[in-house]
């Protein structure tokens, strides 16, 4: 369906969310789009996020597979928007980001940094089978030779991986699927609209299969409940058989805005880890430094143990090896 099929909806009174009064919106099933012109496309991360990248581009706020912990939900209330409630179900969708994007990129001003896509909201979640925002996303990309790494949870990805390949060749480019633990009654409960892990690891496969390196975020590890040794080895050890290029281990972090909600469900779920919780996070979002650099420390030891890491130097041996070919 094109999105121009989605029935518009008739303004509505003063009341209405704060992101109403400049969007478009359309209403498909249960969930609300708010289209809009992107102000800008690429966007500073805060270094306290923890996600390696400076810089972002996000086509979408909001997302389908409505994690629990998800940090994004927070921006939700700056559009008043409900963060809880209307994350999963409330979407913005910048419509000309690829366009907008063209522009960022040939600005003298930009310095060809590596972007992160896909961190307020998966970039290839549902919305995006309506909108088809991301191939000219790539595509301007690629042309720019700019390196970027694309996270997401979602196979939809696939209907990209030409376009992936081809911007691979030209930029350290990676997709980047996320897996935080392979329990499947778990990730029901904190990952609700998101793909099994079994699915996630098969779509690493598949990517690496079709060109485009794939890493895997191994995050969140949530504490007390996916840490243990057994499970960050069943985790790391799925990932290698994967064919994963890279493995970044990330603890759960708890901000304002996913706290609520998380804390909230473990105490219905998991009461006795309440004050486990309290003393790891205090008042911060990250859990405590000895607790956290320990899990990741471990998790790095067992992802040489399995050889990640050396796919990634193949990769960029034969992207090299390309180069110096064509120069010739
Ligand atoms: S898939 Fe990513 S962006 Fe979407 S809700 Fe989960 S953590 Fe947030």
């Amino acid at each position: 369906m094109r999105f121009d099929a989605l029935p518009l909806v008739e303004d509505t009174p003063e009341t209405r969310p704060r992101i109403e009064r400049r969007a478009v919106r359309r209403v498909s099933g249960d969930t609300t789009f708010y289209e809009v012109p992107a102000r800008t496309i690429i966007d500073p991360v805060p270094e306290a996020a923890g996600l390696g990248v400076s810089w972002a581009v996000s086509p979408y706020r909001g997302c389908a597979h409505a994690c629990l912990y998800c940090g994004a939900r927070r921006a939700h209330r700056y559009l008043g928007l409900d963060g809880e409630r209307d994350f999963g179900s409330a979407i913005v969708v910048k419509t000309d980001a690829a366009k907008r994007l063209r522009a960022e990129l040939a600005s003298p001003r930009w310095a060809g940094e590596p972007v992160g896509i896909g961190l307020s909201g998966d970039c290839y979640q549902d919305a995006e089978k309506v909108y088809r925002l991301m191939p000219g996303i790539v595509a301007a990309l690629r042309d720019a030779g700019n390196p970027f790494r694309v996270m997401t949870k979602s196979a939809l990805i696939l209907r990209d991986a030409e376009l992936l390949a081809q911007a691979a060749e030209v930029a350290e480019v990676e997709a980047r699927v996320s897996i935080g633990f392979v329990d499947d009654r778990l990730r029901r409960a904190v990952e609700p609209g998101a793909p099994s892990a079994q699915k996630r690891l098969e779509l690493c496969a598949e990517l690496g299969e079709r060109g485009v390196p794939c890493g895997v975020l191994m995050g969140p590890i949530l504490p007390c409940l996916t840490d243990s040794e057994d499970q960050l080895r069943a985790v790391v050890r799925r990932v290698a058989e994967a064919g994963a290029v890279s493995l970044t281990p990330m603890v759960l972090q708890l901000p304002s805005g996913s706290r609520e909600w998380y804390m909230r469900w473990l105490a219905e779920e998991h009461p006795r880890l309440v004050p486990r919780y309290e003393e790891l996070y205090g008042q911060g979002s990250l859990a405590a430094d000895d607790y956290r650099l320990r899990v990741v420390g471990r998790v790095a030891e067992l992802a040489r143990v399995y050889g990640i890491g050396t796919r990634r130097a193949a990769w960029q041996a034969r992207r090299s090896a390309d180069r110096q070919l064509a120069l010739l």
